[in-house]
């Protein structure tokens, strides 16, 4: 991949630099909130943080952003640092917002100390009510003014457990006619008797989004806070905060913010993926129908196929909606150079060679990788039965149908020509068997005239003596249209047909393989093992060719 100049985000953090802000204080953060798997969305974030902590040598943290305990679990924080692990990415820090929920708690109440936070005992309704709309300014709560004394032992009897959710909220003091929604009063901490699955019960009352973000940066020393541009008009409440807990030692945190990954046919978003997984549309975060990077890893994408998708993508300040064929594209640049080659058939019928007398076959060689000579050749048995695809023969060949028809010859890969000589069928009518007869000089290789004789097609086979048995799972596009998630509901958007389950047979070497190697099966696309050791078992990954043109 020709490499790229400085992104957008690079030429920022370069120019702080020119201006006297010291590399060594460089850093960053990836701030996952564990209430889901990580997905194609997020793999733009981690790329970018982690390669700018490659690029400037600097850390990056892991943090988890865990301040809703009724959404979060460990089973997503478990997930999360796979995944992170598996794309190769290794993280400075394990941190968590929780960790830093008591300091949160003293900032706040020095907050309302100095007159920048209050508690606000309306309803959420109430307070809905209030907020006004971007062209009408908002009205003050009647307990903006409280006495400090009488907010700082309410917000105490809040944390102690003394009130029921919903009761009483602590809100910043800011302006209530800000042209910008998010600074009229938005609320610090509200109550909640929700168990966490880190702090256990100690807590009753939980930091929201905006307030626990910018300090969580400030205690970890972030240097650059990246994310995406639905928060740019939140930077204004970060550096809010940041000054509202000054004056501060060290650095000073900067909101920047990127355009988020969209992708046709996908939905990335968290809420509406976990909808699937709930309704069992799909089996579990990881069904390689997913677009989750567990999902991803079980369809046969390698991390090297998923960072250079990234690194194509670039990052920029624009939102557009990138074309899901750009994801497929790179796997298949991917693993065209790495995978080993094989012939499969997916939907066999059999082929009868009545001419062919050679007892117990024959050997054929055949390359492992033809883009890897090194790799060597793997030998395959041919034989007087195969198999070939149904779809490679046709009884009435139409126009342009170039491979085995009755009376046509066709080449085998790697192997003889044949001609179909005699068809056997069942009582329905249904070709059973092809009978054919071979052209005994015609192997490929041999120094034969005949083994160079052209015929207009060249199709893949196994031998149906010398072949084993796999079920093959094939995929189609888990929505029908281009931007799902658009709609009222998305199960109305949902292919119902988006998975399909193949007996195929296979050549034997494909018995030795490792759950989660992959493969070409020639002339059909790119497949991965899976990871079910019982049987014989491979996941379609991807076309040869691009299934997203019509
Ligand atoms: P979702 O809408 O799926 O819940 P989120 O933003 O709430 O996404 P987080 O776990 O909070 O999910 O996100 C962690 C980081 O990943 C954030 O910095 C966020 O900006 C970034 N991120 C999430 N989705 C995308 C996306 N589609 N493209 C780029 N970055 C993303
Ligand atoms: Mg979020």
């Amino acid at each position: 991949m020709k490499k790229k100049g400085p992104n957008f985000i690079e030429q920022i953090i370069d120019g702080d630099i020119a201006r006297g802000f010291e590399e060594k204080n460089l850093r960053f953060r990836f701030p996952p909130e564990p209430n889901g798997y990580l997905h194609i969305g997020h793999l733009k974030a981690i790329c970018l943080n982690f390669n700018l902590g490659e690029k400037y040598n600097s850390p990056v943290n892991l943090r988890f952003d865990d301040t809703n305990p009724e959404k979060e679990a460990k089973e997503y924080v478990d997930a999360i640092k796979h995944d992170i692990k598996w794309l190769g990415f290794e993280w400075n820090k394990e941190c968590y917002a929780s960790d830093y929920f008591q300091q949160l708690y003293d900032w706040a109440t020095e907050l309302i100390s100095k007159d920048l936070a209050y508690v606000d005992s309306q309803t959420s309704d109430e307070i809905a009510s209030q907020k006004g709309s971007p062209t009408k300014e908002g009205e003050a709560s009647p307990f903006r003014n409280r006495e400090k004394t009488e907010s700082l032992k309410i917000f105490k009897e809040m944390f102690e457990g003394n009130h029921e959710s919903g009761r009483h909220v602590l809100r910043a003091k800011i302006d209530m006619s800000s042209p910008n929604m998010l600074m009229r009063d938005p609320v610090l901490y509200r109550v909640m008797n929700v168990d966490h699955h880190r702090t256990g019960e100690k807590w009753k009352v939980y930091p929201m989004y905006d307030w626990t973000h910018g300090e969580s940066d400030y205690i970890e020393q972030v240097s650059h806070s990246l994310c995406t541009l639905e928060f740019e008009p939140h930077r204004e409440l970060y550096d809010w905060f940041l000054d509202a807990i000054s004056p501060l030692k060290g650095i000073r945190p900067k909101q920047r913010e990127f355009s988020r990954l969209n992708l046709s046919y996908t939905i990335t978003s968290k809420r509406k993926l976990a909808q699937l997984v709930d309704e069992n549309i799909v089996d579990g975060w990881g069904d390689p129908r997913m677009p989750t990077i567990s999902g991803l890893r079980k369809r046969g994408y390698t991390p090297r196929a998923l960072k250079n998708f990234a690194l194509t993508v670039g990052v920029s300040k624009r939102e557009n909606v990138i074309d899901a064929s750009l994801l497929e594209f790179c796997i298949r640049a991917d693993l065209n150079q790495v995978a080993p080659r094989a012939m499969a058939v997916i939907n066999p019928i059999k082929v009868k060679i009545i001419n062919y007398e050679k007892e117990g076959g024959e050997k054929i060689n055949f390359e492992i990788n033809p883009q890897d000579k090194s790799l060597g050749t793997r030998e395959i048995n041919f034989s007087r039965n195969i198999y070939i695809e149904k779809e490679d023969f046709q009884e009435n060949p139409e126009e342009g149908f170039f491979r085995l028809s009755p009376g046509e010859e066709v080449r085998l890969k790697n192997a003889y020509i044949i001609k179909a000589v005699e068809l056997v069928k069942d009582d329905k009518g249904e070709v059973k068997e092809v009978v054919c007869e071979y052209d005994d000089k015609s192997k490929s290789g041999s120094n034969t005239p005949e083994s160079n004789r052209k015929v207009k097609g060249t199709i893949h086979w196994v031998s149906s003596t010398n072949s084993l048995k796999a079920k093959i799972n094939i995929y189609d596009r888990l929505f029908k249209v281009p931007e799902p998630g658009k709609g009222d509901d998305i199960m109305n958007e949902v292919n119902q047909n988006s998975l399909e389950t193949k007996e195929a047979f296979v050549e034997p070497y494909l018995g030795d393989s490792q759950e989660g190697q992959q493969f070409q099966f020639q002339r059909l696309g790119y497949f991965v093992r899976t990871e079910n050791k019982k049987t014989l078992e491979f996941n379609k990954t991807v076309g040869l060719r691009d299934s997203w043109k019509k």
